[in-house]
């Protein structure tokens, strides 16, 4: 856990500057400061998590500004640091970077199915810079390896969770090997059962195919040479477990059946070479009709460019081959990572001179991936679902106390959140809470924000809610509880504004809407003044003068309340 791990890793693909050197070991000593209190489940040192999470950001070879959110990613929520201390001595790249990540982290999946495509979607729209998906992706992936130093009853959920949400994810990236570590991860979890079957029935099948594959790796060798082909290298790939699993439940459980339960990978120079080496094995062993697949000259909708064929090699084994370039492969393994790894250099630069480098150009290419995902729903029901689900542009996300994620128009308020919830919540609704602060109902949501509404018994909608609402389904709502109370949508009353004064104790504003409620008057919106702590404001329908004065009284009844003024006929 020592910084000169992390300055190792580093220097195995980039030079540090003089500064840089100094900014990470400051970042290093400040993330072990700040956690040093704190201890796993396993009695080790949280600092550790960070730091190896960071480590894992490095090894794939992202730029300093994402290794270092690695290392805070944990900070704002877990310790007394705050994101504000952050930017003060990071800056604004590093601290938008975390708060994008500790954002996502209060998404909580729960199993709930309809919730998967959503939750994926919001997790990109809510990172805005595909940097803060990266450091959630090497967050999970650390937490996953060690699902033991979680709390048990957390477990299933985080590997559920991993399953359902975060390797397909990581997969739609294009980052195949993450996903499939996830996967392997997650799987024991969820299926323990199957697990132990599939160790037991497949461990001498792995062996037996490896030793097979062997035999042919010595004669292609030979055959290549021969032909004067170039090659990096050839390996072989056991199909991991999870991926094998999914398989199996397709081909009847038989073994037998999956061809590429060992597969050989041939690594070479150039794409020229890909195709040299498909008509050599060719040569060598008829290949099975139909198992030819060119995904270079047809990359797979996340972008996964290789060559596969499958032959009926030595024995007349039908065998697998997977032929691709170095670039091709480490982009296979890495996807999206990987591109950014090979195009950051000028933004460390700008980082340098402090200036931010936001990574939300459109141009981008895993903007273009993402499109292809948007195109590929055009085949399922989802079709209509992601057309309005357009999650760059005119929908946010926001998440509910207990992590559900719930999306809205752009421009959506507290109420708009509320009738999302559920009809009462939003005919009931009195007031809102938006990370913990207390906010007017017509506050402008943004994505992230953690959403908790107040409501009281007697409240009823209002017309003036027709001014700011976003959605449709709110509007509708509001226009059918207004037509049963006898209002018209259209006609707007007068309201009456009330600045309190007040000390403050628990149950306050409940019982001063409460008092409100009881002689039937319309709450439109409370609010607290931002410079003042001691002061509210409520604005009510209301604006008889006697029935105002008797409202004051009441009020000035509530104890706390130290003194009320109020401005008659606001409209
Ligand atoms: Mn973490």
């Amino acid at each position: 856990m020592d910084v000169s791990i992390l300055i190792k890793e580093i220097k195995t693909y980039r030079e540090l500057s003089a500064e840089e050197y100094v900014l990470l070991q400051r970042a290093y000593s400040f993330s072990k400061d700040a956690h040093s209190a704190q201890k796993r489940k396993s009695g080790e040192p949280y600092f550790s998590h960070v730091f190896q999470t960071a480590l894992i950001i490095a090894k794939w070879r992202l730029d300093l500004p994402t290794i270092i959110a690695g290392l805070f990613h944990d900070t704002v929520e877990d310790t007394e640091k705050t994101i504000t201390d952050i930017k003060k001595e990071f800056g604004d790249e590093v601290a938008f970077l975390v708060d994008g990540v500790t954002k996502i982290s209060h998404i909580k999946y729960r199993g709930n199915t309809d919730q998967v495509e959503t939750l994926k979607k919001m997790i990109l729209a809510i990172g805005e810079d595909i940097r803060v998906v990266f450091v959630k992706l090497a967050d999970r992936l650390h937490n996953m390896k060690t699902l033991s130093a979680i709390p048990v009853q957390k477990q299933r959920r985080i590997a559920l969770e991993t399953w359902e949400i975060y390797a397909p994810l990581a997969m739609r990236l294009g980052m195949s090997n993450i996903s499939g570590e996830l996967e392997d991860l997650a799987f024991p979890f969820l299926y323990p059962d199957e697990y132990v079957w599939l160790k037991n029935h497949v461990q001498e099948q792995y062996a037996s195919r490896q030793a097979y594959l062997t035999r042919i790796e010595s004669i292609l060798k030979q055959e290549l040479e021969k032909n004067t082909i170039p090659f990096v290298r050839i390996d072989t790939r056991a199909k991991r477990l999870a991926s094998l699993y999914k398989k199996l439940l397709r081909y009847d459980m038989n073994v037998e059946g999956i061809h590429d339960l060992v597969a050989m990978r041939i690594i070479v120079p150039t794409v020229a070479d890909c195709y040299a080496v498909l008509g050599i094995i060719h040569q060598l062993w008829p290949p099975l009709p139909g198992r030819i697949k060119d995904y270079i000259a047809l990359p797979k909708p996340n972008g996964y460019k290789s060559l596969h064929t499958t032959v009926f090699c030595l024995e007349n084994k039908p065998t697998e081959f997977q032929i691709r370039t170095q670039e091709i492969h480490e982009e296979a393994e890495n996807g999206i990572a990987a591109y950014w790894a090979y195009h950051q250099g000028k933004g460390t630069k700008q980082y340098q001179k402090g200036q931010t480098i936001f990574a939300k150009q459109r141009d981008m290419e895993w903007i273009a991936q993402l499109k292809n995902w948007q195109k590929e729903c055009a085949n399922s029901e989802e079709f209509v679902n992601s057309m309005r689900i357009d999650f760059f542009k005119d929908r946010i996300f926001v998440i509910t106390p207990t992590g559900e994620a719930i999306d809205l128009p752009l421009g959506a308020t507290p109420v708009d959140f509320a009738y999302a919830i559920h009809s009462d919540v939003g005919d009931h609704c009195v007031g809102a809470r938006v990370n913990g602060r207390m906010v007017a109902l017509d506050h402008l949501l943004q994505s992230g924000d953690v959403i908790e509404i107040t409501t009281q018994k007697n409240k009823k909608p209002s017309t003036s809610w027709m001014e700011f609402i976003k959605s449709s389904k709110a509007k509708k709502k509001i226009k059918v509880a207004l037509k049963r109370l006898g209002l018209r949508d259209d006609h707007i009353p007068k309201m009456t504004e009330f600045k309190i004064t007040y000390h403050d104790r628990v149950g306050i504003l409940n019982d001063i809407t409460a008092a409100i409620a009881r002689m039937k008057i319309n709450i439109v919106n409370v609010q607290f003044s931002p410079k003042n702590k001691n002061l509210m404001l409520i604005v009510c329908e209301v604006n008889e003068k006697e029935k105002t004065e008797k409202l004051v009284l009441k009020i000035k009844d509530v104890k706390g309340v130290k003194d009320i003024s109020w401005t008659l006929g606001k409209n």
